[in-house]
């Protein structure tokens, strides 16, 4: 859903800069997977909130219900039985946008505006914009925007935008019992994840540390976890995401090749208007077609 009354900082395939009327500082959801308890009330008040539904799916033998990220489904919770050195351990993990700095889905999406980061870090989508065409999708570097086939429009975690521009915490983060999620300034989060992170490294968690991968200039929702060294133990969350070189190329060198290249047909047409005139239709031609009439 779009969030009209935050201040835009940037929009996909526009380079026009944005007014700015109330610039707000960064914010971050900092999720600590070492208090998860996994009950998935984040998952409902995430619904709850958004007015989604999905289908009823079917058991798969794991708790992770629904089995992956949908249209209506913008978070899920991912759990991983994993052996550490610690012996076995079940690690919880919610999923969903991570709300990049540098958004490939932004970079990678060619609609004007379907794409926007708001002043204070939110990426979100303005569906009314939307192409279908899926280049988001491939430009994410966390697999998270989902396209609808009901009405071709990509659906994806607003961080509850709607909420923070009236200056509420999202949804997940009001309903969590065990205080799992917590919601503020990116500094503050930063700030109170440091704070854990030793308190699980005085509790035999030797590598403990903070998820916020520089590889997309950092993220606007964070993790703590136990074993920061190994990413991939929680349901494989990329180790250093980046967007991808194709999308980079897109926008980088080959987008002034293809404008001096659309530039170059233009002045080849007017040339061969100036020089040639207008394109005539022969009289053979004419006679033909008037023939098969
Ligand atoms: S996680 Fe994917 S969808 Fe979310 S902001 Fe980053 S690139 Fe976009
Ligand atoms: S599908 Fe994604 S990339 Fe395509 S227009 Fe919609 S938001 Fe942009």
């Amino acid at each position: 859903m779009a969030q009209q009354t935050l201040d835009i900082s940037r929009r996909s395939a526009t380079t026009t800069p944005s007014p700015s009327q109330c610039h707000t500082p960064e914010v971050a959801k900092l999720i600590d997977v070492s208090k998860c308890i996994g009950c998935k009330a984040c998952q409902v008040a995430c619904m709850e909130w958004n007015d989604t539904r999905d289908n009823i799916g079917t058991n798969h033998g794991v708790y992770d219900n629904p089995t992956d990220l949908t249209e209506n489904s913008w978070t899920v919770m991912r759990y991983a039985e994993v052996e550490t050195e610690r012996g076995l351990e079940w690690l919880i993990r919610k999923d969903g946008c991570m709300h990049c700095a540098d958004p490939g889905c932004l970079k990678a999406c060619p609609a004007p505006g379907a794409v926007v980061q708001y002043s204070n870090g939110i990426v979100d989508f303005h569906e009314e914009n939307c192409i279908g065409c899926g280049y988001c999708i491939t430009g994410c570097p966390f697999n998270i925007p989902r396209l609808s086939q009901k009405d071709s429009k990509v659906y994806k975690c607003t961080l509850c935008s709607d909420r923070v521009a009236v200056g509420l915490e999202p949804a997940c983060v009001k309903t969590c019992p065990t205080g799992a999620i917590v919601f503020g300034t990116k500094e503050d989060m930063l700030r109170h994840a440091e704070g854990r992170v030793a308190d699980l490294k005085s509790r035999g968690f030797a590598k403990a540390g903070i998820y916020d991968p520089q590889g997309v200039g950092g993220t606007h929702v964070l993790y703590v976890l136990q074993h920061a060294d190994r990413p991939e133990l929680y349901s494989a969350l990329p180790r250093d995401p980046s967007i991808g070189p194709l999308v980079q190329l897109w926008k980088g060198a080959a987008k002034p090749v293809a404008s001096l290249a659309l530039a170059a047909i233009g002045v080849g047409a007017l040339v061969h208007y100036v020089t040639k005139g207008p394109n005539e239709v022969s009289d053979e031609i004419e006679k033909e077609f008037e023939d098969e009439k």
